[in-house]
Order: structure tokens, then sequence, then C-alpha cells
């Protein structure tokens, strides 16, 4: 078992996003891409949480299945969007009771189809709050590059994230393409006096019509020059090379650029993150 925080502590970390099945199908699919990934020794997983939605007890699955089953170390996404604080307080005692160490604590975004129940919280400020006064867990917040799409400004988007990392061990950014949004990102909370690690997330991109529709909720930019790249593939397979290519130029220049760890989101899909992992020999970064 271990911390999050100790780990970007000691070394640059390696790190996948799941989320949870919903499906006999796609559990299959998890259980393969865990497995495969799991080879390559990442210093932890994380797995999503499904705001104001009826399937969230499946991260509390997951987490307990990877915890009994495999040895990679998981991580519990949680927020606050739908939450009483009862409720928070019974989950966090089910957490400890599975041994889970790490939390990344968030506003949550609502499932388009879905109204959330009542919640006791606003901002991940306030859950994050509840979960660091537990005293049990390291904990992680959400950080966004291009700033989050409610923030009515930079500053005071910066401002927000910088009261969440006075009380949180580190954050995992939101993905973007350009690394000057990382870097600046940075150099922003040192201005504030932050300087807890910042992981990078980087959202390798196989489909261009899926990454838009992510990119417009996430408010991050997809670059014309992405869009020409992957254009000059001919068929899906040539894309997902194409897309693979970016990502982990991408990956060199946040690491040549200081980063703490690479946070990879799978989609669940073990080839296109093996294949970044490899590429740059990040099983010993
Ligand atoms: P907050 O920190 O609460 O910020 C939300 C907005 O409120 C921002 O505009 C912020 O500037 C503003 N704000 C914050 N504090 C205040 C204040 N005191 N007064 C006024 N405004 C304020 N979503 C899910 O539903 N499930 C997941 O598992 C999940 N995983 C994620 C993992 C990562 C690494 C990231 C980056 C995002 C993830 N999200 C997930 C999406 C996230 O929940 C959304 O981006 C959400 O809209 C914002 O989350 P936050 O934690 O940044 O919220």
């Amino acid at each position: 078992m271990a911390r999050i925080g100790d780990l970007l502590a000691e070394k640059r970390t390696l790190s996948f996003e799941f989320f949870p099945p919903k499906t006999p199908n796609a559990t299959m699919q998890l259980g393969r891409a865990v497995g495969e990934l799991e080879a390559l020794e990442p210093d932890f997983v994380s797995i999503t949480y499904g705001a104001g939605g009826s399937d969230r007890h499946r991260t509390g699955e997951v987490v307990s299945w990877m915890r009994a089953d495999t040895g990679l170390e998981p991580m519990a996404h949680l927020t606050c969007l739908g939450h009483t604080r009862t409720e928070v307080a019974g989950l966090l005692v089910e957490y400890r009771r599975r041994n889970v160490q790490n939390i990344l604590a968030l506003g949550g975004d609502p499932p388009a189809d879905d109204t959330p129940a009542r919640s006791d919280y606003t901002y991940a400020l306030d859950l994050l709050e509840d979960v660091s006064a537990s005293g049990s867990f390291c904990v992680g917040v959400a950080a966004h590059p291009e700033v989050h799409p409610r923030s009515p400004s930079r500053e005071i988007d910066r401002r927000h994230l910088a009261d969440k990392l006075s009380i949180a061990d580190f954050a995992i950014t939101q993905f973007f393409f350009d690394v000057e949004h990382y870097v600046r990102l940075v150099d922003e909370m040192d201005a504030l006096g932050i300087d807890k690690p910042i992981v990078p997330g980087i959202m390798p991109v196989t489909n261009v019509k899926h990454v838009a529709r992510m990119a417009e909720m996430s408010g991050a930019e997809v670059p014309g020059w992405l869009i020409d790249r992957l254009d000059r593939g001919s068929d899906p397979e040539q894309i997902r090379r194409i897309g693979i290519e970016i990502a982990s130029e991408l990956c060199r220049s946040l690491l040549a650029a200081g980063a703490p760890g690479l946070h990879l989101y799978t989609l669940n899909q073990a080839a296109t993150a093996r294949e970044i992992v490899v590429n740059l020999d990040l099983a010993s970064v």
C-alpha cells in the first residue's frame, strides 16, 4: 500500500485512469486492460466516479477488486455532486476498511441524462476539507490547464486551485495538447506560492469525433495542428498510430519540462497506453 504523495516525493510516477464498467462485456474488457497494463508496473491507477449517477457504487467495487486481486495501488475518485456529508463520511469509512489510501476529491460532472440528488457540497474544496480532516487519506484534486469552463477568469481559476492545493497533496490535470498550457499552469501556481506536484493527464487521441466531444465538455482546445496530423491517416489504425505518436511527443515534452509524473487516460483500452509507455521507456521514469 502506498500514498501517492509519498511516491511523488520519491520519483516520477506513471499512472493510468480507468472507469468502472457497466456491462459484463465491459467488465471483461476492463479485466483484460488492467491485466495488460499491470505488467508495466504503474505506480498507481485511478478509478473514476459517476457523479450523481445510479452506478456510483461501481467505483468502490473496482477499487476493492484491484486491492484484493491485483498488485495495483488504486485511487478512488470521489465527487461532491449529489452527496450529503453523512454519505461521504460513510464512504470514507468503507474506503478505510478496504485499505484505500488515496482519494481524488472532485467537483463532479453530472451525466447528461441524470439529475443528481441534493448535495451538501458546492465545490471540490468543501469535499477536500472533509476527506482531509478524516486524517486517513492522501488526497488529490483536479487542475485545469486551460481554465475550468465555469471559471469567470484565469486569475480566479488559479486562486481556487491554489486554495485546493494548499490542503491537497497533489493535483492531476485535465487533458490538453500543448505542453505550454501545463508549463504556464505550474508557473502560475509557483507565483501563488504553491509547489505541490501537478501531474499532467494525457489523453491519447485515436478518434477525432470522440475527442472533440470530450474537449467541449472539459474546456480543452483541440488545436488545428492536431486535426491536420490526424487527417493524414487514411484508416482507423493509421489514425490511432498518429495519435500515439502525438501523445508520446507530448509526454516527452512534459518530462523535459519537469513534470512529476504522467497520468494516462486509458478509456479501459490497454493497447494505446501500452504503446506510449513502450515508446518512451516509461516503465522506468
Ligand atoms: P471545483 O474545484 O469545485 O471547481 C469547479 C468550478 O468552480 C471551477 O470553475 C472553479 O474555479 C469554481 N470554484 C471553485 N471554488 C469556488 C468558490 N469558492 N467560489 C466560486 N467558484 C469556485 N468528473 C466526474 O464526475 N467523475 C470523475 O471521476 C472525474 N474525474 C476527473 C479526474 C481528473 C484528473 C479531472 C481533471 C477531472 C475529473 N472529472 C471527473 C471532471 C470534474 O469533476 C469536472 O471538471 C468538474 O466540472 C470540476 O471539478 P473540480 O474538482 O475542478 O471542481
